[in-house]
C-alpha cells in the first residue's frame, strides 16, 4: 500500500496498514508490549525480539509516513528533537554542520549548547541565498540542516539548489518539513536525502502527542538510524505512535483547510490598520513568493504579524478569546504565541535582533475553526491594542 501509484489522500489512509492477522481489526492495534516471544533461542515467533528495536504500531507509522514523503524508510523518535539528534548523532567529533540560521530554536539550543560540546562544529547560516551555504562548507562538513519556510520568519529555502549542492559535495542535505507537512512540500523529490519531522505538529495534528520522525530513500542512512533507534534509545511507545497514525489519516483535508483559513487571514491581517507586517509565504508580498509557490502546494496555517509595539503585541496575545496562548502549532485548533518570550527565548538576543524576531513579533497557528469566526477574533483583539 505504499505504492507510488496511489495518490497522496490514499496513501494517507492505507499506507503501512493491514487489518491485523489474529482479530481481523481494520485499525492497527496499539502493540503495548516491551517484547516478545522467542519459540527457540534466536527464533521471534513474529519476527519482533524487543520493542525498543521494533514494534509494529511503530513500523505501521514509519510506513505510513515514509510514504507520505515519497521515502522508502522511516524511522519514528520520541520527538522532533530527538530524531533530529539522531540525524546528527551519526556523525563523529571534529565534523562540521552548516544550518540554516532561523531554525526551530530547539534545534539551534541543542546544536550550540549539547552537541558542540561533544566535539561537534555547527556553523549557522542564512540559506536563503544558496553561495552562503556553499561557502560555509568546509572539507570536515558532513551534514547540512535547512528548515523551510522558517519558524517564525517564514523565510524560504531553494531547496532544489541547496540540494544540488549537497549533493556535488557529497554531503548529505536534511529538511526539517515540520512547518509545510508533505502535503504542502515534497523536500525528498526535490533532491534532499533525508526528511524531519516534529511529528507534534501537523503529521499529528491534534495536539495530543510529542515525536518525531525521519524518512529517507538512502539505505546506509537508513541503517545509521535503525542503529540508533537501538543503541541509543530515543524511541516512541505504541500509543503515541497509533495517535499519529490516526491524525495522518486525516492529513490531506486538515492540510487543505490550513492552508485554506492561512490564506484568507494573512489577507486579512495585510489590510488591517492595526498590523505593520504580515510574513506569509502565500502573499505576493512575500520576497520569496515565486519560490514558495514553485516548490510547496500551499503555504500552511503559519503566520507571523508585526504590530506597532510591544505593548499592542502583548495585548494581541491577551486579547483574543480562540486563538489560545500557547507554544507548538500545527493543531486543528488555532494557537497565538509571542516567539521572543516562547519559541525563541534561547536563541541569543543579537541573533534574533538579525532574524526580525521582535517585541512586536507575533506568530499564529491558524487552526480549522471557521475562518469568519478567527477574523472576528483576531479584530476585536487588534481593535483593543
Ligand atoms: C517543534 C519543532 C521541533 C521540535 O520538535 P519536538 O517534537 O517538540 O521535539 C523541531 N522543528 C520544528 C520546525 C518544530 O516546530
Amino acid at each position: 500500500m505504499s505504492d507510488p501509484r496511489y495518490r497522496f489522500a490514499t496513501r494517507a489512509i492505507h499506507a503501512g496498514q493491514h487489518p491485523d492477522a489474529e482479530s481481523g481489526a481494520i485499525m492497527t492495534p496499539i502493540y503495548q508490549t516491551s517484547t516478545y516471544v522467542q519459540d527457540a533461542v534466536g527464533s521471534p515467533r513474529g519476527g519482533h525480539e524487543y520493542a525498543r528495536v521494533t514494534n509494529p504500531t511503530r513500523t505501521a507509522l514509519e510506513q505510513n509516513v515514509a510514504a507520505l514523503e515519497g521515502g522508502t524508510h522511516g524511522m519514528a523518535f520520541a520527538s522532533g528533537l530527538a530524531a533530529i539528534e539522531a540525524l546528527v548523532k551519526r556523525l563523529s567529533a571534529g565534523d562540521h554542520v552548516v544550518y540554516e540560521e532561523n531554525v526551530y530554536g530547539g534545534t539551534h539550543r541543542m546544536f550550540q549548547l549539547v552537541l558542540a560540546r561533544l566535539g561537534l562544529e555547527f556553523t549557522p547560516v542564512d540559506t536563503r541565498d544558496p553561495d552562503d551555504v556553499r561557502r560555509a562548507l568546509r572539507p570536515n562538513t558532513k551534514l547540512i540542516h535547512l528548515e523551510t519556510p522558517t519558524n517564525p520568519m517564514m523565510r524560504v529555502t531553494d531547496l532544489r539548489a541547496v540540494a544540488a549542492i549537497g549533493r556535488e559535495r557529497g554531503i548529505p542535505v536534511v529538511v526539517d518539513n515540520t512547518f509545510a507537512s508533505p502535503y504542502n512540500q515534497q523536500p525528498l523529490a526535490l533532491g534532499a536525502t533525508a526528511v524531519v519531522h516534529s511529528s507534534t505538529k501537523y503529521l499529528n495534528g491534534h495536539s495530543d502527542v510529542i515525536g518525531g520522525i525521519v524518512v529517507t530513500s538512502d539505505d546506509a542512512m537508513a541503517d545509521e538510524l535503525r542503529f540508533m533507534q537501538k543503541a541509543t534509545g530515543g524511541v516512541p511507545g505504541p500509543m503515541d505512535c497509533w495517535l499519529v497514525l490516526r491524525g495522518t489519516k486525516t492529513l490531506q483535508v486538515r492540510m487543505e483547510a490550513h492552508n485554506r483559513n492561512g490564506q484568507r487571514i494573512a489577507e486579512f491581517l495585510l489590510e488591517h490598520p492595526r498590523v505593520q507586517a504580515v510574513h506569509y509565504p502565500g502573499l505576493p508580498s512575500h520576497p520569496q513568493h515565486e519560490l514558495a509557490r514553485r516548490q510547496m502546494r500551499g503555504f500552511t496555517g503559519m503566520i507571523s504579524v508585526e504590530v506597532g509595539s510591544e505593548a499592542a503585541a502583548r495585548s494581541l496575545l491577551q486579547g483574543t478569546r480562540l486563538f489560545a496562548l500557547a507554544e507548538s502549532l500545527g493543531g486543528v485548533e488555532s494557537l497565538i504565541s509571542y516567539p521572543i518570550l516562547m519559541t525563541h527565548a534561547s536563541v541569543p538576543a543579537e541573533m534574533r535582533e538579525r532574524l526580525g524576531i521582535t517585541d512586536r513579533l507575533v506568530r499564529l497557528s491558524v487552526g480549522i475553526e471557521d475562518p469568519e469566526d478567527l477574523m472576528e477574533d483576531l479584530d476585536q483583539a487588534l481593535k483593543e491594542a
